[in-house]
């Protein structure tokens, strides 16, 4: 199985990942998990992560950057994805197809339907089983991220907040139209209960 965490930055990824693994860990699942991320989890998609993700490299073009994030998704599917599903590990990956498809299909407005043409080239069409939307409010999941730094969130412009909010939306579209596929989460909740949700339904589709 392949499960996907999608979300607004600071929205809870990584944290509900690491307690899934933990339940798995108690369980007893060692070795038939694979816990991985995009863009990166090997050299060539970290290479190109660095360049996507990078100060230094500003002003890249939208459609530049979907390349790129199809690139790393790529190499990260036949080199990382593939081979630990053949194996008949559970893979979940932090971000996929819907990380593009929102941030830069409706955030960098370059349109859902070229970016999922273009990530359909780049999958062979494989999608995730399941993908985990947390959903949030972007101000919370970003101040969350700035580690409740009032001033950062001050100087955070309308403009970027916007942007969240758009990105949000679209998310929230996706899980409307795959709602067996794409389930939405209520990430504005304490940790624990995050957890407890992502737990439930993932043990109902994925372990059962
Ligand atoms: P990023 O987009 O930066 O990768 P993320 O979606 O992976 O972010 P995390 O890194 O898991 O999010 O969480 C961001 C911060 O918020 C961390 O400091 C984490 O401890 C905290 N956090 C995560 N979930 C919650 C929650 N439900 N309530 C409060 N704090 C949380
Ligand atoms: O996965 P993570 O949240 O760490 O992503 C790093 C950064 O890349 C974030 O700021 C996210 O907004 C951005 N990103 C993006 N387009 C994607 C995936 C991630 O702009 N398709
Ligand atoms: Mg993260």
């Amino acid at each position: 199985f392949l499960v996907t965490f999608e979300g607004t930055d600071g929205s809870g990824k990584t944290s509900v990942i690491n307690g899934l693994t933990e339940k798995l860990e108690q369980l007893g699942y060692q070795n038939r998990y694979l816990v991985t991320r995009e863009p990166g989890g090997n050299k060539i998609s970290e290479a190109i992560r660095h360049i996507l993700l990078d100060e230094e490299y500003e002003g890249m073009d939208p459609k530049t950057e979907v390349l790129l994030y199809a690139a790393a998704r790529r190499q990260h599917l036949v080199q990382t994805v593939l081979p630990a599903l053949k194996a008949g590990k559970i893979v979940l990956c932090d971000r996929y197809v819907e990380s593009s498809l929102v941030y830069q299909g409706v955030g960098r407005k370059v349109g859902i339907e070229p970016v999922l043409a273009i990530n359909n080239f780049a999958t062979d069409e494989l999608k995730a089983d399941l993908t985990f939307v947390l959903d949030i409010d972007p101000e919370v999941g970003l101040k969350r991220i700035a580690n409740n730094r009032l001033d950062e969130v001050n100087r955070m412009d309308k403009e970027r907040l916007e942007f969240y909010q758009a990105i949000r939306r679209a998310y929230l579209k996706l899980v409307a139209k795959e709602p067996h596929r794409l389930v939405a989460i209520d990430a504005n909740q304490e940790l624990a209960q995050v957890q407890s949700d992502v737990w439930q339904v993932f043990e109902s589709k994925i372990l059962a």
